[in-house]
C-alpha cells in the first residue's frame, strides 16, 4: 500500500501542477476523486500506466461490436479498467443458449436485447463508466455513423457478413480495429490497422469472405465457452494497450491459441500490394458494396 501511496500522492501532486508542466494532457483530466484513486490504484501503480495512464482510459471511446461471447469478458474489462465510454452494438434478444459463454448477462434476462443486458452489467461493475446502447444491427449506414463517434472498434461477431463491413467501414473511417474470432477450441486475434499506411488491412488477410456455408460458425460447430473469455479478455488487453500506448500492439501480426494443445503462436502478416482496400490500386473506396449486402448479426460465438 505504501506504493500506492506515494503513486496516489504523485497523481493529487499532478492536479496541482500548473497546465504548463503537464502540456500533453489538461490538469482537469488528472483530477481524479479519492474513489477512483482507490477503484484504480491496482492500475496507477504501474509505471507504464500511472495516473496519466489512468486518465486516458477515462478519456477513451471504445466500440465493442456484439455483445456475446467475446464481447462479454472485453466490455467488462473495459469498464473494470475505466475506460470512459464504451458503446455496445447488438440487435438480437439474449437467449438461454447464450448463457454457456456470454457472462456479461444473467439468465433472469433472456429476452433483453443484449446490448441492453451487458449495459447493466458493466454499470454495476462500475458506474464511473459512460455506456452507450446501440440496439441494432450494424448495417453500412449504422457503421458509418456510429464508428467514428469511438477511438478503437472492437469486432467481436460471428458472421462473415458483418465482420468484412467492420474491416472495411474501419479502414476507410480511420479507425484501428480489434478482431478476434473463436470456434471450437480456437481462438485467433489481429490489430488491423491498414489506414497508417504501414500495417495490413484485414482484407491483405481474407481479400473476399468464404462463399456461404463453407466455414462453419460457432451455432453450428460449437464452442468451449472459456475459449471465448480467453479471446475476449486478449481483446481487451490489445485494446488498453493501443490506448496506453504500451507494449507491441499486435498490429501486422495475428496470433493463434489451439486450447486443447495449450499453446499460442504468432505469424507475421504482410501488407498485401494487390489489396483491393489498402492497395495503392484499391477499388473498395465507400461502403456501398454492403449496403444490399447486411447479414444477420449475431454476436459473437
Ligand atoms: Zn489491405
Amino acid at each position: 500500500m505504501a506504493a500506492f501511496r506515494a503513486a496516489a500522492a504523485r497523481a493529487a501532486s499532478a492536479r496541482l501542477r500548473p497546465a504548463a508542466q503537464q502540456a500533453h494532457i489538461a490538469p482537469m483530466e488528472l483530477d481524479f476523486t479519492e474513489a477512483e484513486l482507490h477503484r484504480y490504484s491496482r492500475h496507477i501503480l504501474l509505471k507504464e500506466v500511472g495516473a496519466t495512464g489512468q486518465a486516458r482510459l477515462r478519456a477513451a471511446r471504445v466500440l465493442v461490436v456484439g455483445a456475446g461471447g467475446l464481447g462479454s469478458p472485453l466490455a467488462l474489462y473495459l469498464a473494470a479498467a475505466g475506460v470512459g465510454t464504451i458503446g455496445l452494438v447488438d440487435g438480437d434478444a439474449l437467449e438461454l443458449s447464450n448463457l454457456q459463454r456470454q457472462v456479461a448477462h444473467a439468465t433472469r434476462r433472456i429476452g433483453r436485447n443484449k446490448a441492453e443486458s451487458a449495459a447493466e452489467t458493466l454499470r454495476a461493475l462500475n458506474p464511473e463508466v459512460a455506456v452507450e446502447v446501440h440496439p441494432l444491427r450494424l448495417d453500412a449506414e449504422a457503421a458509418q455513423e456510429l464508428i467514428p463517434r469511438y477511438d478503437i472498434v472492437c469486432d467481436g461477431t460471428d458472421n462473415f457478413a458483418t465482420r468484412f463491413l467492420l474491416g472495411d467501414a474501419c479502414h476507410l473511417l480511420a479507425r484501428p480495429l480489434v478482431s478476434a474470432a473463436v470456434l471450437r477450441f480456437e481462438g485467433q486475434l489481429s490489430v488491423f490497422a491498414g489506414h497508417d499506411g504501414v500495417h495490413p488491412c484485414h482484407r491483405c488477410l481474407h481479400p473476399e469472405p468464404p462463399p456461404p456455408g463453407l466455414v462453419p460458425t460457432c451455432s453450428e460447430a460449437g464452442v468451449l465457452g472459456a475459449v471465448t473469455g480467453v479471446m475476449g479478455t486478449l481483446q481487451a488487453t490489445e485494446v488498453l494497450k493501443l490506448v496506453l500506448g504500451i507494449g507491441e500492439p499486435l498490429k501486422g501480426r495475428l496470433l493463434l491459441w489451439d486450447a486443447l494443445d495449450a499453446r499460442f503462436r504468432t505469424v507475421r502478416l504482410r501488407r498485401d500490394p494487390a489489396c483491393a482496400l489498402c492497395g495503392p490500386g484499391a477499388t473498395i473506396r465507400d461502403l456501398s458494396a454492403h449496403r444490399d449486402a447486411a447479414g444477420p448479426v449475431c454476436s459473437a460465438a
